[in-house]
């Protein structure tokens, strides 16, 4: 199976974007938690603030209760000291009526339940005997009572707040009433109305039935709410909050609380969406605060990417070329400093070294000549090059072995080895540094001179003639050799024409007479 690899990555870019997914995994995680933290706090604090707002409103209305309860308790003491006084119930049912403006309408009935007097009149007929379940419950309960909401004869939705009548010898007298019309402004409206709601928030309060006795939507006042968990737990006498999809599918935050004195609860709720859209605002606020220490921490992250990853990246890039002469000083150039970088730099010194020392011996190698170890034509040849373009002045002296031929016919081709040998150590002998002695091929040498002019060169050509001569080959005895000089001029100005004037220059030896200089 082919492996898949991804060359076109390094190191630095790898290393960035790992700390930049960590670091932003962090920066996201942070946020989504805070976020999480604060729409917790936000609506932990909505909610009790509802329900401190639907209790102070609950609080309200149970205070306005009990005023009139203790305003209509009061009237009923006065009545009772005369009960079928009409001036006095006059008296009375318009102070009530009048006081604080709470009722719309004030009813006084007998222990039957027949209404004796109403003010003002347009209520309820004197003599008439109500059908109204409400008042007659208070008639049969003969206990201080606040009714839930009904219709009243006129049309108009009511509560009733009602007191017995008792004489003072305990005997029950009728009941004193008072209605509040709820569709219209009244006291309980106003003290509904009287707090402070802000930002989507607002309160309402329902009777038993569920039916709405205030709400900010004036027109749905009366309307009986389907089903209502808030509603419900207010009526059973509890108070707390609750997060809630109202009627309409919306999602609230609600408080709620229980009228004292009367089978209400009041509720106060915000939609969610509502108390939740200053989050946004504060994840922005939190997210600009964070920027700076995030673009800083960034900015760490790419030079300190940088730092470490410089020493890999040269290394590697000098990895590319360990055959290169200037390697070795670049690599020892890189700051290697910590421990992988360091230990992969002196890796690769030690085999770029050894690479070079391999290299050069096969350079050697090839330059030479295995037998005489001179150098061979081919390095003769780049040799000749080079002072060819140099324009140096040069000499080049051609050697070669007298009757050569007949020391192999006579003493074999291993003892003409051998003689070669020993000539080609007497040239290199007679070379000095900057020469270069050759095996030109067979038993013919090359040894050349640069910065040396044709007196020099005959001088030198003749005490190699000369050594040579007075040298005994092992298993030879003597032999001879023939020197031809060249030398750069204005008759031999390139390497072709020098090497074929020592050539002619030989050929002249040999003509001579052999073991001689030509120059
Ligand atoms: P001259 O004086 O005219 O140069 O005569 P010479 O015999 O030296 O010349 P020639 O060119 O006729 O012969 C050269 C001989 O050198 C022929 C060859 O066998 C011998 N020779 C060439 N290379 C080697 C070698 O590597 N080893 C040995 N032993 N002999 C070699
Ligand atoms: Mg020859
Ligand atoms: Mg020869």
């Amino acid at each position: 199976m082919k492996r898949r690899t991804f060359h076109f990555l390094n190191l630095r870019s790898l290393m960035l974007a790992f700390a930049l997914f960590s670091a932003l995994a962090t920066l996201a995680n942070s946020l989504v938690v805070a976020y999480g933290v604060q729409r917790d706090a936000l609506i932990h604090a909505t909610l009790e603030a509802n329900h401190a707002y639907a209790a102070k409103v609950a609080s309200s209305i149970g205070a306005f209760i009990k005023s009139a309860h203790a305003h209509l308790h009061y009237s009923a003491l006065q009545l009772a000291e005369d009960y079928a006084n009409p001036h006095l119930m006059h008296a009375e049912t318009k102070r009530l009526q009048a006081q604080d403006n709470a009722f719309n309408t004030v009813v006084i009935t007998d222990a039957g339940g027949t209404v004796l007097h109403s003010h003002p009149d347009n209520l309820l007929a004197e003599g008439s005997k109500p059908d109204s379940e409400e008042m007659q419950r208070a008639v049969a309960l003969r206990r201080p009572l606040v009714s839930h909401a009904y219709p009243s004869a006129n049309g108009n939705l009511m509560v009733f707040i009602s007191q017995p009548i008792f004489a003072t010898d305990g005997a029950f007298l009728g009941v004193l009433g008072g209605a509040v019309y709820i569709q219209q402004d009244s006291a309980l409206s106003t003290v509904v109305s009287n707090h402070f709601h802000h930002d989507g928030t607002f309160a309402f309060v329902a009777d038993k039935h569920q039916r709405l006795l205030h709400h900010p939507d004036a027109n749905r006042i009366g309307e009986v709410l389907d089903s209502s968990a808030t509603v419900d737990a207010g009526l059973r006498g509890e108070s707390g909050t609750l997060e809630a999809n109202n009627s309409k599918g919306v999602p609230m935050l609600a408080g709620y609380a229980p009228v004292a004195n009367a089978d209400w609860a009041v509720v106060a709720q915000q939609p969610r969406g509502i108390a939740l859209s200053t989050l946004g605002r504060l994840m922005r606020d939190m997210f600009l605060d964070l920027l700076p220490a995030s673009v800083i921490g960034l900015l760490l992250l790419w030079f300190g990417a940088r730092w470490i990853t410089r020493p890999l990246q040269q290394l590697a890039d000098n990895a590319t070329q360990l055959s290169q002469p200037q390697t070795i000083d670049q690599l020892g150039r890189i700051k290697a400093w910590y421990k992988e970088p360091a230990a992969i730099r002196q890796a690769l010194i030690d085999s770029v070294s050894l690479i070079h020392r391999k290299i050069g011996r096969l350079n050697e190698q090839a330059q030479s000549d295995p037998m005489t170890g001179l150098a061979n034509r081919r390095a003769m040849d780049a040799a000749l090059a080079l002072l060819d373009q140099s324009q140096q002045a040069y000499s080049a002296l051609e050697l070669d072995i007298d009757f050569f031929k007949r020391v192999n016919d006579t003493y074999g081709h291993d003892a003409g080895d051998v003689a070669l040998k020993q000539v080609a150590e007497i040239i290199a002998r007679h070379s000095r540094t900057g020469d270069l002695a050759c095996r030109a091929g067979g038993e013919e040498f090359v040894l050349l001179l640069p910065d040396t002019n044709v007196t020099a060169a005959c001088a030198i050509a003749e005490r190699i003639r000369a050594s040579i001569e007075a040298t005994a080959v092992t298993g030879v005895g003597h032999i001879t050799l023939s020197i031809g000089v060249g030398c750069r001029g204005p008759q031999a100005n390139s390497a072709a024409e020098v090497l074929k004037q020592a050539d002619e220059n030989l050929y002249r030896a040999k003509q001579g007479g052999r073991n001689r200089v030509v120059g």
